[in-house]
C-alpha cells in the first residue's frame, strides 16, 4: 500500500546519487500517534516541507515562505509527492544536479491531530479541507490547510493558516525562523552542508541513538495527548476526545 504511493518519490530519484531515504527499508518506528516533521531546504529556492503521517506515508507539502504563527498570514503550500516515513529523520545535503538538490535541516517534529470533524483524514484531504493541531518545538496549537486550486496536470495548491490560539503570534508574518538550528542535531544549515556537527537523533526509525536518549519519551504512546493539551489550544473538549482516539 505505502509502496504504490511511493512510486511517483522513487520515480522522482536517483537513490545511487542522493541518500535520501528509498523508502523501502522497514526501520520505521510504529507510532499510535501521528507524527509530523517540517524540514527546511535550501534548494534552488529556499522553501519548508510540512508532512504529516497520514496511512504509512507522509503527505507532503512545500511552503516557500514557510508556516507563519500569525493567523492573519497565508501561507502558499504547493502539495508534492507523498514520501516515506523514513524520509522525517533526513538531514543532510542532495547533490546538486539531482532532484531538490540542496541542504535540508530538520526544522522542526512532533506530533499532530485532526480537529472535530475532520477524524476522517483521508476524506477531509480529498475535500480540501484540514483543520488540525500541531505539537512540536516550534509549532503549536490549531491549523487549516484548505485547498485552492488545482492546475491541469493535477498539481494542487493549498494554503497553511494558523488559528486564533494560545500558540499563535499576531505580527510573526516572517513566520518561526529564528535561528534556524536543527531540531534533531542542533546544527545549523551551514554546518550540515559542511557535514560538521553531530548527527540528527532519530524520530521515525529505529536506529542511530541508543535506547534512553531523549527521544524515547516521545516514543511512549502516552507523550502526545501529553503534547496536545487543551490547556495549549483553547479546543479542550473536543481536543482530548480526539487524541484519545489516537
Ligand atoms: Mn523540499
Amino acid at each position: 500500500m505505502a509502496a504504490t504511493k511511493l512510486a511517483k518519490y522513487q520515480e522522482m530519484r536517483d537513490f545511487a546519487q542522493t541518500a535520501e531515504p528509498s523508502g523501502d527499508d522497514a526501520r520505521v518506528v510504529p507510532s499510535k500517534a501521528l507524527r509530523f516533521v517540517i524540514q527546511k531546504h535550501a534548494a534552488s529556492h529556499l522553501h519548508f516541507d510540512l508532512r504529516l503521517e497520514y496511512d504509512g506515508t507522509f503527505r507532503s507539502w512545500a511552503v516557500p515562505k514557510g508556516p507563519s504563527l500569525d493567523p492573519s498570514d497565508r501561507r502558499l503550500a504547493m502539495e508534492v509527492e507523498d514520501h516515506p516515513l523514513d524520509y522525517g529523520d533526513f538531514e543532510g545535503t542532495i547533490p546538486k544536479g539531482q532532484y531538490g538538490g540542496g541542504t535540508l535541516i530538520l526544522w522542526d517534529r512532533g506530533y499532530w491531530a485532526p480537529e472535530q470533524g475532520f477524524e476522517k483524514i483521508g476524506q477531509a484531504l480529498a475535500k480540501g479541507e484540514l483543520k488540525f493541531v500541531m505539537e512540536g518545538e516550534r509549532m503549536h496549537g490549531s491549523w487549516v490547510i484548505v485547498r485552492t486550486k488545482r492546475d491541469s496536470r493535477g498539481k494542487a495548491s493549498w494554503l497553511l493558516i494558523k488559528h486564533r490560539d494560545e500558540g499563535a503570534i499576531e505580527g510573526n508574518s516572517s513566520g518561526p525562523t529564528d535561528d534556524h538550528r536543527s531540531v534533531a542535531s542542533g546544527r545549523t544549515m551551514t554546518e550540515i552542508t559542511n557535514g560538521k556537527g553531530r548527527a540528527a537523533t532519530p524520530f521515525m526509525t529505529a536506529n542511530g541513538a541508543a535506547a534512553g536518549s531523549v527521544w524515547q519519551s516521545d516514543r511512549d504512546d502516552s507523550a502526545p495527548a501529553g503534547l496536545i493539551t487543551p490547556t495549549k489550544t483553547k479546543v479542550s473538549t473536543t481536543k482530548t476526545k480526539t487524541v484519545a482516539a489516537l
